[in-house]
């Protein structure tokens, strides 16, 4: 069943789970995500990222995702990842997405609310859900958003503000604010560390109906996770993690045949163990529920 965000997260919110939204750029991805999501029964969000359409372009995996979010047996939110341009973003709602990430968080506050003004009465016009981002979300170097290694200390100087988050929320109207609290895109080079603290007092601050979002949560461990989901973030970005170690297991099952297997066989492969790695992440999330 194909839902918008807020459909989904606000039961997340209210028994303190939170919803998987994890980059989908090939079908082995999606029937893996969708599939892990209907056996452990809760819904999910599978996204498309604009840093990766010179992969594979919208108009080509846009609708596979929403054919399969239409027939999957759990509510599925089909979902723009980091949209920066308009004209991408008008591809992706041609393209039948339910919801919305426009990005604006490289300009000033106040241009970035301006932005998103605009945006989300429209957006909501249409039925369709927004994300916004408050606070430079760093990336790694081993990220597809590019980006240089950051330490710890570079992170906590773009934390964002939980009384400018407050601000952002009400005046935008936005359903989710991604916001930096640790963790960042990518590959880590030093173990995340969150700041748990901040969590609470963005949530305490926003309204109600703007969840709280985390991006960059793979490569934070469980127990970090499980903190920042009981402090109030109920949506959490997932995928680079599980996009290496998807490639280490092919490795490694090539490796052991010399090399020879069908292509088809790879991709099975591939869908198998996605599917087993992500029930493991969606069994966090579940935050023991
Ligand atoms: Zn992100």
């Amino acid at each position: 069943m194909l839902v918008n965000m807020q459909e989904i997260l606000k039961d997340a919110e209210e028994k303190k789970y939170a919803i998987g939204c994890i980059n989908t750029p090939n079908v082995e991805a999606i029937r893996a995500i969708i599939g892990a999501a209907e056996e452990l029964n809760v819904p999910i969000i599978i996204d498309h990222a604009e840093v990766h359409d010179p992969l594979i372009p919208i108009e080509s995996i846009g609708p596979k995702m929403v054919e399969y979010a239409k027939l999957a047996k759990v509510p599925v939110c089909v979902h723009l990842d980091h949209g920066t341009d308009y004209n991408f973003i008008m591809r992706a709602i041609r393209c039948g997405f339910s919801s919305i990430m426009y990005d604006c968080s490289a300009l000033p506050f106040e241009e970035n609310v301006e932005k998103l003004q605009v945006f989300t009465r429209v957006a909501h016009n249409l039925g369709l859900t927004v994300e916004a981002e408050l606070g430079i979300m760093s990336s790694t170097e081993e990220d597809s958003h590019g980006g240089k290694p950051l330490t710890r200390e570079d992170i906590r100087k773009s934390f964002t503000d939980p009384k400018q988050a407050a601000e952002f929320a009400a005046r935008t109207g936005v359903d989710a604010l991604a916001v930096c609290f640790g963790t960042m895109h990518g590959i880590y080079a030093e173990e995340p560390q969150l700041d748990i603290d901040r969590v609470k007092a963005i949530r305490a601050a926003m309204p109600k109906d703007c969840r709280v979002v985390m991006h960059g949560g793979s490569g934070v461990d469980a127990d970090q996770v499980r903190a920042a989901i009981s402090a109030g973030c109920s949506k959490i970005n997932y995928y680079s993690y599980m996009a290496k170690a998807t490639s280490r297991h092919i490795y490694q099952k090539l490796n052991a045949v010399n090399g020879n297997a069908f292509y088809h066989e790879i991709q099975e492969e591939a869908y198998h163990f996605m599917k087993t790695y992500i029930k493991d992440v969606l069994t966090v999330f579940k935050n023991g529920k």
